[in-house]
């Protein structure tokens, strides 16, 4: 499966190669154009369905997820298992909380989603938003999990599309070196000078 999807991310421009800033501020060879997904209502559906039929055994009552790319995964994957939906907004850096619509009540059992994980700052920050409104965790899903180190989290976890990408601190790029263009894609950092 982790071959179709790739090919299917090559093909449709998500998968880039080049040097690029992320928006954890560390440079990369390899990027994924989320956008190109989310703007497709059918691919993301598709890719959705992996996730709805990886938790299809258990019961759900709403799936949240992170601005922005998360909260189009979490309304159709929603949509898909009939559940509800819900938005971990960020309020100030690293911490999000859920307050649109209903919210998180207690005792609701919930899934969290996000597009690509790359640090998990976003993913582990929207745990902490549904634990914090006494929600129980049932599973954790991305898109696509680009991360280096495992995510350090207890719950069950599932990737539609796995692909260990090496990032690089700036003053360590081997890109950096080679002087090639650095690109900014995604987040709100600008590169300084
Ligand atoms: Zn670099």
């Amino acid at each position: 499966m982790n071959e179709i999807v790739e090919k299917l991310l090559i093909n449709g421009g998500v998968t880039l190669e080049g040097h690029f800033l992320l928006t954890s501020g560390l440079h990369s060879g390899l990027y994924f154009e989320k956008f190109k997904i989310l703007e497709n209502p059918r691919i993301t559906s598709l890719l959705c369905s992996k996730i709805a039929f990886h938790y299809a055994a258990i019961q759900i009552d709403k799936v949240i997820g992170p601005t922005t790319g998360g909260i189009i995964l979490a309304y159709e994957i929603a949509k898909q298992i009939d559940a509800l939906t819900g938005i971990a907004e960020e309020e100030e850096k690293g911490k999000r909380v859920i307050k649109r619509g209903s919210g998180v009540k207690k005792g609701e059992k919930i899934l969290v989603v996000d597009d690509v994980l790359t640090t998990g700052g976003s993913l582990k920050a929207t745990i902490d938003a549904v634990l914090a409104s006494d929600g129980v965790i049932v599973g954790v899903a991305v898109l696509i999990d680009r991360s280096v180190k495992p995510l350090n989290i207890d719950y069950p976890f599932y990737a539609v599309y796995q692909k260990s990408v090496e990032n690089y601190e700036p003053d360590e790029c081997p890109l950096c070196k080679q002087n090639i263009l650095l690109t900014r894609r995604g987040g709100k950092k600008k590169i300084k000078n």
